[in-house]
């Protein structure tokens, strides 16, 4: 199953694909939200999406916000993996169709336990 993980960090991006993938999933990376927006749209098969706030370009609420508009994406689940998570930033992400908040630094298990839960 494919996952796409949308963070400005390449550092971040290298730990999740190695956590995903010794987790049996198969992993995209976009380094901005533009850039993942433009790989949900070549990528019908995207199970779940990873996505950072804080980025260049497009931060992750509003890429959130346009995969939610997409009629052919609009139903993957969108994980928001941040430093921040303020009662507003929530309220943003919960309008623009966030599932659940993950803080950074994340703990590995916990991830792909509740990964699995999402994505049977
Ligand atoms: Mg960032």
């Amino acid at each position: 199953m494919k996952i796409l993980v949308v963070d400005d960090s390449e550092t971040l991006r290298v730990q999740l694909k190695k956590d995903l993938e010794a987790g049996g999933y198969q992993v995209l990376e976009g380094f901005d939200g533009i850039h993942g927006l433009d790989l949900i749209k070549k990528n019908k098969d995207i199970r779940l999406i990873i996505c950072d706030v804080n980025m260049p370009r497009m931060d992750g609420l509003t890429m959130c916000q346009k995969v939610h508009e997409l009629p052919e994406s609009k139903a993957i689940p969108i994980l928001m993996m941040t430093t921040e998570s303020s009662p507003e930033m929530k309220a943003h992400g919960k309008a623009a169709g966030v599932l659940a908040w993950i803080t950074k630094p994340y703990v590995s298990e916990k991830l792909i336990s509740v990964i699995g839960k999402i994505i049977k």
